[in-house]
């Protein structure tokens, strides 16, 4: 049911995955348990979150095979540089009870650090070592994304960045996808700050019969983004993964992008290296 992506490097990646960000660790094993049951393949997780453990509780709670599972995790900004990628990825492969991620990402650039160039030469080593099958970005903007790419090496597969309705980062998009790099939206519900009747969303929602988070999820896969929605309720899970039996035309794409609130929800990757975001 879920279309798969064939990344840069041959990876297949599911477009709809589940985020879990802000999900505690005693809570994650519940709650990844629970995406797997209804449906979902890909789980997105970062060193940061504090929860690789318990979502790798709920990994093995499924029941489903390893090899049927995509799951991401993220390097953090402490732990940029030479050698440092190399503990962070034992680390969280520990933490997860993986013996590989599908995806593993740099998680910001982290520019006052001045080290990313060092940090990516490092996880093309966490690459050829097969602790990670893909390699990639998170909110990688430009001189930084260039800068990766004009180092010779292998290209991000991923580029991971805030992308809703009302912050939209197109040419950071455009960038990306003219590298061959696949666009993943973080927050695509814009963290759930969505208004469901700002501007003509109320009737879109009437004329249509689906929810506003259903609408803003196909409006991100009609546009070829990898999306990772994040909920801890069940039904909302379902809800979430129940957008292939209908097609946005013209005025219901206008009407999404009209949303203006809530804009920019997360950091600035010029300037982000603070330990939470
Ligand atoms: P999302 O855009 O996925 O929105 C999640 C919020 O929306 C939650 O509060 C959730 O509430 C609510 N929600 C979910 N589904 C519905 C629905 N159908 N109707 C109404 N409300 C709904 O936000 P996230 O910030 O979590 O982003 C998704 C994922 O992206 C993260 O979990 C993480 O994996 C990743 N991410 C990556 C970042 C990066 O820097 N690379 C930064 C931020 C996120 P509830 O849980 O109560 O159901």
């Amino acid at each position: 049911m879920i279309p798969m992506m064939t990344l840069n490097d041959g990876n297949t990646i599911p477009q709809l995955g589940f985020g879990v960000f802000r999900v505690e660790t005693v809570e994650a094993e519940r709650v990844v348990a629970d995406a797997i049951a209804v449906g979902y393949r890909h789980i997105d997780t970062a060193a940061i979150y504090d929860n690789e453990e318990g979502v790798g509780r709920g990994l093995r709670a499924s029941g489903v095979p390893r090899e049927e599972l995509f799951i991401t995790t993220k390097l953090w900004n402490t732990d940029h540089g030479d050698t440092r990628p190399f503990s962070a990825i034992d680390a969280s492969l520990e933490r997860l009870g993986l013996d590989y991620v599908d995806l593993y990402l740099v998680h910001w650039p982290a520019p006052p650090q001045g080290l990313y160039l060092h940090t990516w030469q490092a996880m093309e080593h966490i690459r050829e070592s097969g602790k990670a099958i893909s390699i990639g970005v998170s909110n990688f903007v430009e001189p930084y994304l260039q800068e990766i790419v004009d180092l010779g090496g292998l290209f991000p597969a991923v580029n991971q960045i805030e992308v809703h309705p009302s912050f939209r980062q197109e040419e950071l998009q455009s960038l990306s996808r003219s590298l061959g790099i696949a666009v993943e939206a973080w927050s695509p519900l814009a963290g759930g700050a969505i208004e469901a009747d700002e501007g003509d969303m109320g009737s879109l929602i009437e004329r249509t019969g689906k929810s506003w988070a259903q609408l803003v999820l196909r409006w991100h896969l009609d546009a070829g983004r990898i999306v990772i929605p994040k909920s801890t309720h069940r039904e909302r899970m379902i809800a979430n993964l129940d957008v292939f039996d209908f097609e946005l035309d013209d005025d219901a794409v206008a009407t999404i992008e009209k949303i203006e609130h809530p804009g920019r929800r997360g950091g600035d990757p010029h300037t982000f290296i603070a330990r939470r975001n």
